[in-house]
């Protein structure tokens, strides 16, 4: 038997998440049965998709039940299984959501190598934020050595990993982040050639200068303002991959461009959701591991500590209140 907690969706926001939104439950979860395994989170990953989940409006993914426990990703230790896949002390990543413990019948769970790798980056770089930074830029971008890629929330979990990897590329890379700090990292650690503050009062300016030539690729993040003017500076044939309008999960709708500049300059624009190219996880995986183990992947974590953190830590997350993967720490 193990004492687990957990955190349930007890109510849909009618504008802005609020910690009333979420209930704490304690129960408990029996040992495992035929095939079962249980694991223990180390960490809880907080995610923007998971605002999407708490709506009842019509998405790419159904809503999260009322009274469930939250969906999230996890990381942990088996610690009891009667399934032959795993044993316990093995380390696992899955979908194991805001609770102490999981347990499943295995589907869903993969193990990990923590020799080399912090558990925990199996959340963020190697993980799902990873997979969708190298899904969208290598196959909706595909940035040629010398070309521009524009990255919005160039810092975080998702644009950190695109940064990086179109660097390695061969092409200059230029951040949107919020706020002085967060741009002195993007070009001093993650090695974007420029960074521009949105919040800036000289933003389209400043845009202006650290375009240069004008950008071929744009990786939005954020959907609003910034994205309008990166418009403006965009060359013939650039492509745009659409990953997620982060802007608008709480806040007024992303406003529509005038499409002339779609026509004239060429443009392509593809949004994609990652969990729809599940064939190309190991792909990505193995590379950005590989970029990992050899020093040049670098990434930052906001930790916040028990699972009690997880609503308000959610919640910054949605105003940007993170700087990197946004984590719960539950162990
Ligand atoms: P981040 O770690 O990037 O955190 C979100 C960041 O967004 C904030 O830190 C903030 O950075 C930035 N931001 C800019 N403007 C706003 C605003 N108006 N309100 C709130 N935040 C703002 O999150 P992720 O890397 O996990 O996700 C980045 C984007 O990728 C999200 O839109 C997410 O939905 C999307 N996504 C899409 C997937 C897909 O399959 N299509 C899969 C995973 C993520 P700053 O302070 O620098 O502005």
């Amino acid at each position: 038997m193990f004492r687990n907690r957990k955190i349930v969706l007890d109510s849909r926001p009618i504008d802005k998440v609020s910690p009333g939104n979420f209930r704490l439950v304690e129960d408990t979860l029996p040992a495992p049965g035929p095939g079962q395994v249980v694991v223990r989170h180390h960490y809880l990953s907080l995610d923007p998709y998971m605002r999407g989940r708490m709506s009842d409006a019509k998405s790419y993914a159904a809503p999260q039940p009322l009274g469930e426990t939250m969906i999230g990703g996890t990381v942990g230790e088996v610690v009891a299984s009667e399934n032959p896949r795993f044993a316990p002390g093995d380390f696992v990543v899955g979908m194991g959501g805001w609770q102490l413990y999981g347990s499943s019948d295995g589907r869903g769970l993969n193990k990990v190598d923590v020799k080399a790798i912090p558990l925990q980056a199996y959340l963020g770089p190697l993980g799902m934020p990873g997979v969708t930074a190298w899904w969208g830029l290598n196959t909706i971008i595909a940035p040629k050595a010398g070309e521009t890629v524009l990255v919005t929330a160039a810092t975080g979990a998702v644009g950190s990993v695109v940064g990086q990897l179109a660097k390695l590329a061969g092409a200059r890379a230029i951040g949107v982040a919020g706020g002085p700090e967060k741009c002195i990292y993007a070009t001093e650690e993650l090695g974007y050639d420029a960074c521009v503050d949105h919040k800036s009062a000289r933003f389209a300016e400043e845009l202006k200068a650290a375009a240069g030539k004008g950008i071929d690729g744009v990786f939005e993040n954020v959907g609003g303002e910034p994205f309008l003017q990166a418009l403006r500076r965009l060359n013939d044939f650039a492509r745009i991959a659409v990953c997620g309008l982060i802007a608008s999960y709480e806040g007024p709708t992303t406003p529509l461009p005038d499409m002339r500049i779609f026509l004239v300059r060429r443009i392509k624009v593809e949004g994609f959701i990652v969990s729809d190219h599940l064939d190309a996880w190991p792909r990505a995986i193995g590379e950005l591991a590989g970029h990992a183990a050899a020093g040049r992947l670098r990434w930052r974590e906001t930790v916040r500590q028990g699972l009690d953190s997880a609503p308000q830590a959610f919640i910054d997350l949605l105003h940007g209140g993170n700087f990197g993967k946004m984590l719960v720490k539950m162990i």
